[in-house]
Protein backbone atom coordinates (compact mmCIF):
# COMPACT_ATOMS: atom_id res chain seq x y z
CA UNK A 1 0.00 0.00 0.00
CA UNK A 2 1.79 3.30 -0.80
CA UNK A 3 1.82 5.90 1.77
CA UNK A 4 0.09 9.17 1.13
CA UNK A 5 2.51 12.13 1.05
CA UNK A 6 1.27 15.10 3.07
CA UNK A 7 4.72 16.78 3.88
CA UNK A 8 7.02 17.32 1.17
CA UNK A 9 10.85 19.29 1.49
CA UNK A 10 12.44 20.67 -1.47
CA UNK A 11 15.68 21.45 -1.91
CA UNK A 12 18.31 22.65 -4.77
CA UNK A 13 21.74 21.23 -5.00
CA UNK A 14 25.04 21.09 -6.66
CA UNK A 15 25.79 23.75 -9.51
CA UNK A 16 23.20 26.07 -9.45
CA UNK A 17 21.26 27.27 -12.93
CA UNK A 18 18.66 29.72 -13.51
CA UNK A 19 15.30 28.70 -13.10
CA UNK A 20 15.75 26.98 -9.97
CA UNK A 21 13.67 29.40 -8.10
CA UNK A 22 10.87 29.01 -10.75
CA UNK A 23 11.03 25.60 -9.96
CA UNK A 24 11.18 25.86 -6.07
CA UNK A 25 8.14 28.60 -6.45
CA UNK A 26 6.02 25.89 -8.45
CA UNK A 27 6.84 23.04 -6.62
CA UNK A 28 5.49 25.16 -3.17
CA UNK A 29 2.35 26.24 -4.60
CA UNK A 30 1.53 23.24 -6.10
CA UNK A 31 1.69 21.60 -2.40
CA UNK A 32 -0.17 24.10 -0.86
CA UNK A 33 -2.66 24.05 -3.64
CA UNK A 34 -3.12 20.54 -2.60
CA UNK A 35 -3.54 20.95 1.28
CA UNK A 36 0.37 19.86 1.96
CA UNK A 37 2.83 20.94 4.27
CA UNK A 38 5.46 22.23 1.96
CA UNK A 39 9.18 22.45 3.70
CA UNK A 40 12.59 24.35 2.09
CA UNK A 41 15.74 22.85 2.57
CA UNK A 42 19.31 25.13 2.67
CA UNK A 43 21.98 24.26 1.00
CA UNK A 44 21.34 21.15 -0.69
CA UNK A 45 22.17 17.95 1.17
CA UNK A 46 24.05 19.84 3.85
CA UNK A 47 21.18 21.77 5.05
CA UNK A 48 19.31 17.91 5.31
CA UNK A 49 22.13 16.70 7.61
CA UNK A 50 22.56 19.73 9.43
CA UNK A 51 18.47 20.36 10.11
CA UNK A 52 18.61 23.85 8.18
CA UNK A 53 15.26 23.68 7.29
CA UNK A 54 12.13 26.04 6.93
CA UNK A 55 8.11 26.07 6.65
CA UNK A 56 7.32 27.70 3.57
CA UNK A 57 3.96 29.64 2.41
CA UNK A 58 3.09 30.92 -0.41
CA UNK A 59 4.40 34.36 0.04
CA UNK A 60 7.91 32.18 0.84
CA UNK A 61 8.20 32.02 -3.28
CA UNK A 62 6.60 35.48 -3.94
CA UNK A 63 9.03 37.32 -6.02
CA UNK A 64 11.31 34.89 -7.46
CA UNK A 65 10.36 33.51 -10.62
CA UNK A 66 12.70 36.08 -12.42
CA UNK A 67 15.28 35.69 -10.47
CA UNK A 68 18.62 33.92 -11.35
CA UNK A 69 19.83 31.81 -8.72
CA UNK A 70 18.53 29.68 -6.11
CA UNK A 71 16.84 31.38 -2.47
CA UNK A 72 17.58 27.63 -1.02
CA UNK A 73 20.81 28.35 -1.80
CA UNK A 74 23.46 25.49 -3.36
CA UNK A 75 26.03 23.47 -1.85
CA UNK A 76 28.04 20.75 -2.20
CA UNK A 77 28.47 17.77 0.38
CA UNK A 78 31.14 15.87 1.00
CA UNK A 79 28.66 14.46 4.39
CA UNK A 80 25.93 12.81 1.98
CA UNK A 81 28.73 10.50 0.12
CA UNK A 82 28.66 8.84 3.98
CA UNK A 83 26.03 6.31 5.03
CA UNK A 84 26.32 8.31 8.07
CA UNK A 85 25.57 11.39 6.55
CA UNK A 86 22.59 10.37 4.98
CA UNK A 87 21.25 8.64 8.31
CA UNK A 88 21.28 12.26 9.85
CA UNK A 89 19.74 13.12 7.11
CA UNK A 90 16.75 10.61 6.95
CA UNK A 91 16.47 11.45 10.45
CA UNK A 92 16.22 15.02 10.34
CA UNK A 93 12.91 14.55 7.79
CA UNK A 94 11.80 11.58 9.72
CA UNK A 95 10.95 13.86 12.61
CA UNK A 96 9.48 16.24 10.77
CA UNK A 97 6.95 14.38 8.98
CA UNK A 98 8.31 14.91 5.80
CA UNK A 99 7.39 11.98 3.60
CA UNK A 100 8.19 13.33 0.16
CA UNK A 101 11.18 14.76 -0.96
CA UNK A 102 12.15 16.63 -4.17
CA UNK A 103 15.52 16.90 -5.43
CA UNK A 104 16.59 20.38 -7.98
CA UNK A 105 20.02 19.87 -9.35
CA UNK A 106 22.22 17.53 -11.60
CA UNK A 107 23.34 14.07 -11.86
CA UNK A 108 25.52 14.21 -8.43
CA UNK A 109 22.24 15.08 -7.63
CA UNK A 110 20.30 12.36 -8.56
CA UNK A 111 23.14 9.72 -7.80
CA UNK A 112 22.70 10.89 -4.10
CA UNK A 113 18.67 10.33 -4.58
CA UNK A 114 19.13 7.04 -5.95
CA UNK A 115 21.55 6.05 -2.86
CA UNK A 116 19.33 7.71 -0.28
CA UNK A 117 15.85 6.51 -1.93
CA UNK A 118 17.64 2.85 -1.66
CA UNK A 119 18.25 2.86 2.06
CA UNK A 120 15.68 4.78 3.68
CA UNK A 121 11.93 5.00 2.82
CA UNK A 122 11.49 8.72 1.59
CA UNK A 123 10.03 8.93 -2.03
CA UNK A 124 12.27 11.35 -4.15
CA UNK A 125 11.62 12.93 -7.09
CA UNK A 126 13.92 14.71 -9.24
CA UNK A 127 13.85 17.82 -11.42
CA UNK A 128 17.14 18.45 -13.56
CA UNK A 129 18.53 21.70 -12.42
CA UNK A 130 21.87 22.02 -14.60
CA UNK A 131 23.22 24.39 -17.54
CA UNK A 132 24.90 21.64 -19.08
CA UNK A 133 21.79 19.53 -20.26
CA UNK A 134 23.45 16.09 -19.99
CA UNK A 135 20.50 14.49 -18.54
CA UNK A 136 20.10 11.77 -20.79
CA UNK A 137 15.65 11.14 -20.71
CA UNK A 138 14.60 14.71 -21.47
CA UNK A 139 15.21 17.33 -23.85
CA UNK A 140 15.09 19.77 -21.23
CA UNK A 141 16.97 21.27 -18.38
CA UNK A 142 16.21 23.87 -15.98
CA UNK A 143 18.46 26.99 -16.61
CA UNK A 144 20.21 25.04 -20.00
CA UNK A 145 18.27 27.71 -22.27
CA UNK A 146 19.35 30.59 -20.09
CA UNK A 147 22.53 29.78 -20.41
CA UNK A 148 22.81 29.25 -23.99
CA UNK A 149 21.69 32.38 -24.82
CA UNK A 150 23.94 34.52 -22.32
CA UNK A 151 26.97 32.48 -24.09
CA UNK A 152 25.16 33.56 -27.59
CA UNK A 153 24.72 36.90 -26.49
CA UNK A 154 28.59 37.55 -25.62
CA UNK A 155 29.64 35.98 -28.27
CA UNK A 156 27.80 37.88 -30.71
CA UNK A 157 29.40 41.06 -29.47
CA UNK A 158 33.11 39.50 -29.33
CA UNK A 159 32.41 38.27 -33.25
CA UNK A 160 31.95 42.17 -34.06
CA UNK A 161 35.48 42.92 -32.36
CA UNK A 162 37.04 40.13 -34.46
CA UNK A 163 35.80 40.62 -37.21
CA UNK A 164 36.80 44.41 -37.16
CA UNK A 165 40.38 43.45 -36.56
CA UNK A 166 41.00 40.01 -38.75
CA UNK A 167 41.17 37.68 -36.00
CA UNK A 168 40.70 34.32 -34.87
CA UNK A 169 38.93 33.68 -31.72
CA UNK A 170 39.18 30.68 -29.28
CA UNK A 171 35.79 30.94 -26.64
CA UNK A 172 35.53 28.55 -23.65
CA UNK A 173 31.80 27.86 -22.78
CA UNK A 174 30.74 25.98 -19.29
CA UNK A 175 30.88 22.25 -20.03
CA UNK A 176 33.42 19.78 -18.04
CA UNK A 177 31.75 16.64 -19.21
CA UNK A 178 29.31 17.80 -21.71
CA UNK A 179 29.41 19.93 -24.94
CA UNK A 180 25.94 21.39 -25.28
CA UNK A 181 26.29 24.83 -24.69
CA UNK A 182 29.17 24.89 -26.80
CA UNK A 183 27.55 22.82 -29.74
CA UNK A 184 24.61 25.17 -29.31
CA UNK A 185 26.12 28.77 -28.73
CA UNK A 186 28.57 27.55 -31.47
CA UNK A 187 26.00 27.15 -34.12
CA UNK A 188 24.04 29.82 -33.09
CA UNK A 189 27.10 32.14 -33.48
CA UNK A 190 28.58 30.16 -36.93
CA UNK A 191 31.62 29.32 -35.00
CA UNK A 192 33.77 27.20 -37.45
CA UNK A 193 35.02 24.46 -35.40
CA UNK A 194 33.57 23.44 -32.07
CA UNK A 195 35.76 21.38 -29.20
CA UNK A 196 33.84 19.48 -27.16
CA UNK A 197 34.44 16.60 -24.44
CA UNK A 198 32.43 13.78 -27.00
CA UNK A 199 34.22 14.12 -29.95
CA UNK A 200 38.23 13.71 -29.97
CA UNK A 201 39.71 16.81 -32.01
CA UNK A 202 41.91 16.21 -34.29
CA UNK A 203 44.19 19.12 -33.76
CA UNK A 204 46.12 18.74 -37.06
CA UNK A 205 42.55 18.33 -39.61
CA UNK A 206 42.28 21.84 -37.40
CA UNK A 207 45.26 23.40 -37.70
CA UNK A 208 45.57 22.51 -41.39
CA UNK A 209 41.79 23.89 -42.08
CA UNK A 210 42.95 27.42 -40.48
CA UNK A 211 45.61 27.23 -42.61
CA UNK A 212 43.75 26.80 -45.55
CA UNK A 213 41.32 29.48 -44.06
CA UNK A 214 44.42 32.33 -43.85
CA UNK A 215 45.31 31.51 -47.57
CA UNK A 216 41.91 32.07 -48.89
CA UNK A 217 42.37 35.50 -46.48
CA UNK A 218 39.66 33.82 -44.35
CA UNK A 219 41.07 35.75 -40.97
CA UNK A 220 38.10 36.17 -39.36
CA UNK A 221 37.33 32.23 -37.54
CA UNK A 222 35.55 31.71 -34.44
CA UNK A 223 36.46 28.51 -32.42
CA UNK A 224 34.21 27.63 -29.69
CA UNK A 225 35.64 25.14 -27.22
CA UNK A 226 33.56 23.60 -23.85
CA UNK A 227 36.06 24.03 -20.51
CA UNK A 228 36.35 19.79 -20.88
CA UNK A 229 37.75 19.68 -24.44
CA UNK A 230 40.16 17.10 -23.85
CA UNK A 231 42.86 19.67 -24.21
CA UNK A 232 42.55 21.73 -20.98
CA UNK A 233 40.24 24.81 -22.66
CA UNK A 234 40.84 27.42 -24.64
CA UNK A 235 44.02 28.64 -23.50
CA UNK A 236 45.60 25.19 -23.92
CA UNK A 237 43.82 25.36 -27.62
CA UNK A 238 45.72 28.47 -28.49
CA UNK A 239 49.09 27.74 -26.80
CA UNK A 240 48.98 24.84 -29.62
CA UNK A 241 47.60 26.54 -33.01
CA UNK A 242 49.14 29.93 -32.37
CA UNK A 243 52.84 28.43 -33.70
CA UNK A 244 51.25 26.48 -36.61
CA UNK A 245 49.59 30.08 -37.55
CA UNK A 246 51.97 32.64 -37.58
CA UNK A 247 50.51 35.06 -39.33
CA UNK A 248 47.12 34.92 -37.58
CA UNK A 249 46.43 36.78 -34.80
CA UNK A 250 44.68 34.50 -32.11
CA UNK A 251 42.76 35.33 -28.93
CA UNK A 252 40.66 33.71 -25.86
CA UNK A 253 38.02 35.17 -23.94
CA UNK A 254 36.76 32.71 -21.47
CA UNK A 255 33.32 33.39 -20.61
CA UNK A 256 32.98 31.55 -17.22
CA UNK A 257 30.35 32.02 -14.51
CA UNK A 258 27.98 34.99 -16.36
CA UNK A 259 26.86 31.77 -17.93
CA UNK A 260 25.10 30.57 -14.68
CA UNK A 261 23.47 33.60 -13.23
CA UNK A 262 21.20 36.07 -15.08
CA UNK A 263 17.16 36.23 -15.00
CA UNK A 264 16.02 33.34 -16.69
CA UNK A 265 14.65 32.76 -19.91
CA UNK A 266 11.08 32.36 -20.65
CA UNK A 267 11.91 28.66 -22.05
CA UNK A 268 13.23 27.84 -18.20
CA UNK A 269 10.35 29.48 -16.53
CA UNK A 270 7.83 27.72 -18.33
CA UNK A 271 10.02 24.33 -18.38
CA UNK A 272 10.60 25.18 -14.25
CA UNK A 273 7.11 25.58 -13.70
CA UNK A 274 5.77 22.65 -15.66
CA UNK A 275 8.41 20.17 -13.87
CA UNK A 276 7.75 21.81 -10.39
CA UNK A 277 3.79 21.14 -10.76
CA UNK A 278 4.63 17.90 -12.03
CA UNK A 279 7.20 16.48 -9.18
CA UNK A 280 4.13 16.97 -6.44
CA UNK A 281 1.76 15.10 -8.63
CA UNK A 282 4.41 12.33 -9.14
CA UNK A 283 4.17 12.41 -5.70
CA UNK A 284 0.39 12.51 -4.70
CA UNK A 285 0.10 9.71 -7.51
CA UNK A 286 2.74 7.49 -5.03
CA UNK A 287 5.60 7.76 -7.43
CA UNK A 288 9.26 7.85 -6.63
CA UNK A 289 12.47 7.55 -7.38
CA UNK A 290 12.02 9.15 -10.37
CA UNK A 291 12.65 12.39 -12.47
CA UNK A 292 10.17 14.21 -14.08
CA UNK A 293 11.64 14.46 -18.06
CA UNK A 294 10.02 16.27 -21.35
CA UNK A 295 9.84 14.52 -24.54
CA UNK A 296 8.30 15.29 -27.47
CA UNK A 297 6.50 18.10 -25.08
CA UNK A 298 5.39 15.69 -22.77
CA UNK A 299 6.07 15.07 -19.07
CA UNK A 300 7.68 11.80 -18.64
CA UNK A 301 8.43 9.84 -15.37
CA UNK A 302 12.14 8.50 -15.43
CA UNK A 303 13.73 6.13 -13.01
CA UNK A 304 16.41 8.31 -11.24
CA UNK A 305 18.63 5.36 -11.97
CA UNK A 306 18.50 5.39 -15.82
CA UNK A 307 19.67 9.46 -15.44
CA UNK A 308 22.86 7.89 -13.52
CA UNK A 309 23.68 5.37 -15.26
CA UNK A 310 23.26 6.78 -19.16
CA UNK A 311 24.80 9.45 -20.83
CA UNK A 312 22.85 11.72 -22.94
CA UNK A 313 24.24 11.53 -26.10
CA UNK A 314 25.47 13.88 -29.09
CA UNK A 315 24.12 12.80 -32.60
CA UNK A 316 26.84 13.12 -35.35
CA UNK A 317 24.34 15.00 -37.09
CA UNK A 318 24.81 18.11 -35.39
CA UNK A 319 28.73 17.96 -35.56
CA UNK A 320 27.87 17.68 -39.60
CA UNK A 321 25.75 20.71 -39.87
CA UNK A 322 28.96 22.46 -37.64
CA UNK A 323 31.24 21.31 -40.68
CA UNK A 324 29.20 22.01 -43.49
CA UNK A 325 27.93 25.28 -42.50
CA UNK A 326 31.54 26.65 -41.51
CA UNK A 327 32.91 26.01 -45.29
P1 LIG B 1 25.37 18.38 -9.70
O1 LIG B 1 24.11 17.93 -9.03
O2 LIG B 1 25.26 19.78 -10.21
O3 LIG B 1 25.85 17.37 -10.72
P2 LIG B 1 27.46 17.47 -7.81
O4 LIG B 1 28.01 16.41 -8.72
O5 LIG B 1 28.42 18.29 -7.05
O6 LIG B 1 26.50 18.50 -8.57
O7 LIG B 1 26.48 16.74 -6.76
C1 LIG B 1 25.80 17.49 -5.78
C2 LIG B 1 25.81 16.76 -4.47
O8 LIG B 1 25.11 15.52 -4.59
C3 LIG B 1 27.20 16.34 -3.96
O9 LIG B 1 27.88 17.41 -3.34
C4 LIG B 1 26.82 15.26 -2.98
O10 LIG B 1 26.36 15.80 -1.76
C5 LIG B 1 25.66 14.57 -3.69
N1 LIG B 1 26.15 13.40 -4.43
C6 LIG B 1 26.71 13.35 -5.67
N2 LIG B 1 27.08 12.10 -6.01
C7 LIG B 1 26.76 11.31 -4.94
C8 LIG B 1 26.91 9.92 -4.64
N3 LIG B 1 27.46 9.08 -5.52
N4 LIG B 1 26.48 9.49 -3.44
C9 LIG B 1 25.92 10.32 -2.54
N5 LIG B 1 25.76 11.65 -2.75
C10 LIG B 1 26.17 12.14 -3.92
Amino acid sequence: MVKKVTKIGVLTSGGDSPGMNAAIRAVVRTGIYHGLEMYGIMRGYQGLIEDDIAKMETRSVANIIQRGGTILKTARCKDFYEYEGRKKAYKNLKKRGINGLVVIGGDGSFRGAVKFSQEFDIPCIGLAGTIDKDIHGTDFTIGFDTAVNTAVEAIDKIRDTMDAHDRVFIIEVMGRDAGYIALHSGIATGAENILIPERKTDIKDLVLSLQEKERRKKLVNLIVVAEGDGFGGANEVQKIIQDELPNSEIRVCILGHIQRGGAPSCLDRLIASRMGYHAVECLREGRHNVFVGILNNKMHYIPLENAVKTKSKISDEWMKIVKILAS
